[in-house]
């Protein structure tokens, strides 16, 4: 496929849905689009509004749904509550947070080369919590396509309240045995909730337990800036070469 132009296009809301503490997905409808974008990339939402704060109207993201679902666009997103937090939610987040079902929105996209490569068969993800938005796109549309692709999936959360689409991925990799998900959480002590999986953070230790050779394939990293450049050097130090790792930066966390 040729890589799409991004363009201004415009779809309507559809509805929300709360996916962890803090974190929800949102819903727009696309039957009437002929957007078509690549597993991966993301693209702008602009939500003009008066009185925005300094970190403006619009905001991107990841498109968190397979190409080859063209009934909806989905975008998944962190929304800190609106008191009782040291966080100051942004304005754009309170307009994407209240909008009502219909009302129609602006994007501009596609955008990003976080994607799949034609002559790559191995790939390992390293996904800080919020990050695994591009994953949401990529595994189902591998899985659908049946792609001779290897892809083991490393993704790390603080806490057990905050792992994202758990049964979801995990159900992806049963039914496809190219990909291998990994989830860890750093800090499983303290939870409500009974942590059986992974402890502590992404480690090369970690790597090493579920990657036969570690340098062999291409690692993809991706989250909140400080993670991604954390994981980056992971990778670095496991003797990964530099043009092997391919880097998406949530810039504004
Ligand atoms: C290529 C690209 C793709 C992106 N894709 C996504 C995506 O799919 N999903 C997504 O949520 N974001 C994504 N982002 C980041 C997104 O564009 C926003 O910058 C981000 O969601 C923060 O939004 P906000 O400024 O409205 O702050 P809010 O979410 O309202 O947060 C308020 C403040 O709290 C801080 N904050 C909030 N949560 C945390 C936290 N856990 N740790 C530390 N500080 C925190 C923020 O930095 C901000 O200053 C992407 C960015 C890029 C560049």
């Amino acid at each position: 496929m040729d890589v799409p132009k991004p363009h201004d296009f415009s779809l309507p809301f559809l509805k929300k849905e709360q996916v962890a503490q803090n974190a929800f997905a949102f819903y727009f409808d696309r039957k009437n689009s002929d957007l078509e974008f690549i597993a991966g990339q993301y693209t702008r939402v602009i939500l003009p509004h008066d009185n925005a704060d300094t970190r403006g109207t619009s905001r991107l993201f990841s498109i968190a749904v397979s190409p080859l679902q063209k009934e909806l666009l989905r975008i998944v997103t962190k929304i800190v509550p609106e008191s009782g937090s040291q966080l100051q939610r942004s304005s754009f987040k309170n307009m994407l947070f209240n909008l009502e079902a219909g009302k129609p929105v602006s994007f501009f996209g596609p955008m990003g080369r976080f994607t799949l490569r034609q002559d790559v068969s191995s790939y390992v993800f390293l996904v800080g919590g919020i990050g695994i938005t591009p994953l949401l796109s990529i595994l189902p549309f591998a899985s659908a396509q049946k792609l001779p692709v290897q892809i083991t999936v490393f993704l790390s959360f603080s806490t057990v309240e905050e792992v994202l689409f758990k049964d979801e991925l995990l159900a992806l990799s049963q039914q496809n045995p190219g990909i291998k998900i990994i989830y860890t959480v750093s800090h499983p002590e303290g939870s409500s909730q009974k942590w059986e999986g992974e402890q502590g953070r992404i480690s090369t230790e970690l790597i090493k337990k579920y990657v036969p050779d570690v340098t062999a394939p291409h690692y993809y990293v991706v989250g909140p800036q400080t993670m991604v450049l954390a994981m980056a050097e992971l990778a670095k130090s496991l003797g990964v070469t530099e043009e092997k790792i391919i880097k998406e930066q949530f810039i504004g966390y």
